[in-house]
């Protein structure tokens, strides 16, 4: 059985994410979206809300699951018993970053590798740090995020107001 890791901030997952994790549910028997929980930093979403909304965007794909971890991503992948960690590459900026990160988890451990998909061209622009400016400034999103994704964005704006 081969185990894919999804790993990443996912606050919130959005629509580029959940293309990504389809497409790559097609080549393993399970995925699991990790969830970073970074300490001491700021996310919109805490962790609690950011897993929870990504189970919900995933509930319908039988063969991707979501958990949070703490710490490096290699041991993480080590627990769960993937070989594998999935990427999406936007273009040019994510690049290097993914390269930068793909060298230094080889260097923590050979087990991991990692597979990179190309983000289709409707969600080359979209981040969750873009999706959340404009939600704040009250733009449409709904093309961007799952319906309940929405419904949170616009009350979690509410509640920080
Ligand atoms: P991180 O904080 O690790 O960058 P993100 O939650 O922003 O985590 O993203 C997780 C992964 O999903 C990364 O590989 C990122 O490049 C990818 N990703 C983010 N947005 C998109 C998108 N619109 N299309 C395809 N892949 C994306």
């Amino acid at each position: 059985m081969t185990i894919a890791i999804y790993p990443g901030s996912f606050d919130p997952i959005t629509n580029g994410h959940l293309d990504i994790v389809t497409r790559a549910a097609r080549f393993f028997d399970r995925i699991v979206i990790g969830i970073y929980e970074k300490p001491n930093k700021q996310m919109f979403f805490n962790i609690e809300e950011r897993v929870e909304l990504a189970r919900i965007a995933v509930a319908g794909i039988q063969n991707v699951e979501v958990q949070p971890f703490r710490g490096l991503v290699v041991d993480f992948a080590k627990q769960i018993k993937a070989p594998v960690m999935i990427r999406g590459l936007r273009m040019s900026a994510d690049f290097e970053k993914e390269f930068e990160m793909a060298m230094m988890n080889r260097k923590l451990s050979h087990e991991l590798d990692m597979l990179c998909l190309m983000a289709s061209q409707e969600y080359q622009f979209l981040s969750s740090s873009l999706l959340k400016e404009v939600a704040r400034l009250g733009g449409d999103i709904r093309d961007l995020v799952p319906g309940h994704v929405a419904e949170a964005l616009r009350k979690k704006v509410h509640e920080k107001m």
